[in-house]
């Protein structure tokens, strides 16, 4: 059931990406790369005076899997702020190296939790993270950010 609503919401999100576009007054911006895969993202940021991100978005190439996380997360930062999206980005991170179960562990994840089997193909865990790692560096004022 699970890894059916997994490649449901994967296809899906692949063919349309949420929030896939440049974002115009981004105050951060981050440059990711996958070179197992090949996936390639920017992800762009704009946080308000205030601390709370307003809006997300991310352009690039890369397999369904990295676009559909890059989509689902963009998706999900709108509205947070700097400090619930790091929770995100930690809970994340656990959820798909399978440390973080989400019927046994709380958790903010919400839909996010569709990628919870991914922990057992791990070629494709730096996939589903890159987006993630792209964002944390994005918002920690890194420029690139590389999944090796
Ligand atoms: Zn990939």
């Amino acid at each position: 059931m699970r890894d059916e609503l997994y490649q449901q919401t994967i296809l899906e999100h692949n063919r349309n990406p949420r929030n896939f576009r440049k974002l115009e007054g981004a105050t951060h911006v981050a440059e990711g790369y996958n070179p197992l895969c090949g996936d390639h993202l920017w992800v762009y940021v704009k946080v308000n005076p205030v601390g709370t991100i307003e809006d997300a978005a991310f352009e690039g190439s890369g397999c369904a899997i990295s676009k559909a996380s890059a989509s689902m997360m963009t998706a999900s930062l709108k509205g947070k702020s700097i400090a619930e999206a790091k929770v995100l980005f930690e809970e994340f991170h656990k959820l798909v190296i399978g440390e973080l179960k989400p019927d046994e562990h709380s958790n903010h994840l919400g839909k996010l939790t569709v990628f919870s089997g991914i922990w057992q193909y791990p070629a494709r865990v730096k996939c589903a993270s890159l987006s993630w790692h792209t964002m944390h560096g994005a918002l920690e004022k890194a420029k690139t950010v590389s999944t090796e």
